[in-house]
């Protein structure tokens, strides 16, 4: 039997995970997996809290059902029973201090319906007349990658940026719609206009969405786990061999050693791999790589920094409720809250009867001191912001703060083609390493999990094991 071969696994987030669990299951002894995790716990920005019969989730919520590979890896860890599709409702976004009803039909915040999008109070005439010209509007060819806000603004006009397409957006990346990559994010926006001329007729050709009858639900988008994302943390830590799971084990940085990987740690000790996979934040991978010019262009990509804060309240607390899972709120309001969740609503499980739960977030690209701010200022002035639009009389029964500091990576004009530079060099340079993860190709859940699994791929293949 030939020798078994060694990969080091770095960064033990859902990517680095994936990407462990499924080399195992790959491979069947013929290599053996470290994964290597600075902190003390798996799970990097899923953590979840258990307190007084809430579930509370600090960093992601859930994971779009549509992308299959998340739901995969809850069915091939035992977690079928566990999944649970999100609560609906209405959504709203506020404008100039007022709750607006996100209008149906809209995908990603372009309409694909004219009549709920002619009636909503979101723009004015000339806000309507403007989107519409996307209907008539020629399609631009542009070489290489625009900025989101570019693209939609020649399409769609401001006010359906500004007022519905940037807060939802800008809810999912933390970024400035003006800077973020049209290429790296969605460029299926690009080529539906390419090909049908319009946003709006290519969506309407390609996406069906559901028309509703009056009081009908709307269908949900999104699975969580009931025991809270953690669950699957701890599921696929529990597959992994013993002895695979390094906590508490910082990377400093990697040697090449001719065809050998030199992986040092913090506390001096040296692992030997013949492959690694780099799921780590880009920024620590620049670290770890120091003496590489060619990973330079990663200290230039900025990641915001978010908190948010999770509030339990009895329900005779809130004394204007609204129905609805929540709203986004428009950049050129006054509110410091970014959004806010209705926990209750959008996840009943989350919350015992009788309870609510409110999550509020906070740190615009303009606005990243708030960050910083102790814990009972991010409570008061999510209160604040709230009682604009509620009347919630009674301080929370407790609150949990979470801040993530340069937690979202921005995926700016140009950044898949960085990236692509950058794997170039590195196929070059440093064979057998591979990168995955948030940072690079996708920030969501399934984006993760589907990156792990192409590392895995990648590994196989350098060796000659598939
Ligand atoms: C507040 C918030 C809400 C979100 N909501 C959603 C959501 O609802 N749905 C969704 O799909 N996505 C959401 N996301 C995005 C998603 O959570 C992340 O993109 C994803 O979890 C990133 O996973 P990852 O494994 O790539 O990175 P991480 O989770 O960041 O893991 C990287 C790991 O690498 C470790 N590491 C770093 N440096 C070293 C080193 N030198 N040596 C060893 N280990 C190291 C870190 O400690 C960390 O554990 C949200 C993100 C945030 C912050």
């Amino acid at each position: 039997m030939s020798q078994q071969k060694r990969v080091v696994v770095i960064g033990g987030g859902i990517t680095g995970l994936t990407a462990a669990y499924r080399l195992q299951q790959a491979s069947s002894q013929q290599i053996d997996v470290q994964l290597m995790e600075a902190g003390d716990r798996l799970g990097g920005k899923i953590q979840t809290v258990r307190k007084d019969g809430f579930t509370i989730e600090r960093g992601p919520d859930s994971f779009l059902a549509r992308k299959e590979s998340a739901g995969r890896l809850a069915q091939d860890v035992g977690l079928e029973d566990q999944l649970t599709p999100n609560g609906t409702g209405q959504s709203y976004i506020l404008v100039n201090g007022k709750l607006h009803a996100m209008p149906s039909g809209s995908y990603m915040g372009i309409p694909t319906r004219i009549r709920p999008f002619l009636f909503s109070g979101l723009f004015s005439p000339l806000g309507k007349a403007r989107a519409a010209m996307d209907l008539v509007k020629p399609a631009r060819k542009v070489d290489g990658d625009q900025s989101l806000g570019l693209f939609f603004r020649r399409r769609l006009g401001n006010q359906v940026v500004e007022n519905l397409i940037e807060p939802l957006l800008s809810g999912i990346y933390a970024g400035s719609i003006d800077k973020l990559s049209l290429q790296a994010t969605f460029p299926h926006f690009y080529e539906l206009e390419q090909k049908y001329g319009s946003l709006i007729k290519g969506l309407r050709q390609t996406t069906s969405i559901p028309k509703r009858k009056k009081g009908e639900k709307k269908p949900s988008m999104f699975l969580t786990l009931e025991g809270g994302l953690e669950t699957l943390v701890d599921a696929v830590e529990n597959q992994l061999e013993e002895g695979t799971v390094l906590k508490q084990t910082k990377v400093d940085h990697i040697e090449r050693k001719g065809d050998i990987y030199h992986v040092m740690l913090s506390n001096g000790t040296v692992a030997e791999a013949d492959a690694v996979i780099l799921a780590a934040p880009h920024f620590a991978v620049q670290r770890m790589l120091t003496q590489y010019e060619f990973l330079e262009p990663f200290k230039e990509t900025n990641a915001t920094s978010v908190a948010n804060v999770a509030m339990a309240f009895d329900a005779s607390a809130v004394k204007k409720d609204i129905d609805g899972t929540g709203f986004v709120v428009s950049r050129n309001s006054d509110f410091r809250i970014t959004a806010c969740t209705w926990t209750h609503k959008k996840w009943p499980h989350s919350t015992p009867d009788g309870k609510v739960l409110l999550r509020c977030y906070v740190g615009k690209p303009t606005d990243q001191d708030v960050v910083n701010y102790s814990d009972d200022e991010i409570v008061e002035l999510a209160l604040k912001d709230l009682n604009r639009t509620m009347n919630i009389t009674e301080k929370p029964e407790f609150s949990i703060v979470t801040r993530w500091h340069d937690a979202m990576p921005q995926y700016q004009v140009g950044h898949k083609e960085k990236l692509e530079n950058v794997e170039d060099k590195m196929r070059e340079t440093l064979p057998g390493v591979f990168l995955a993860g948030g940072s690079y190709r996708g920030i969501g859940l399934p984006d993760c999990i589907d990156q792990g699994e192409a590392a895995v791929e990648k590994v196989l293949r350098y060796m000659n094991l598939t």
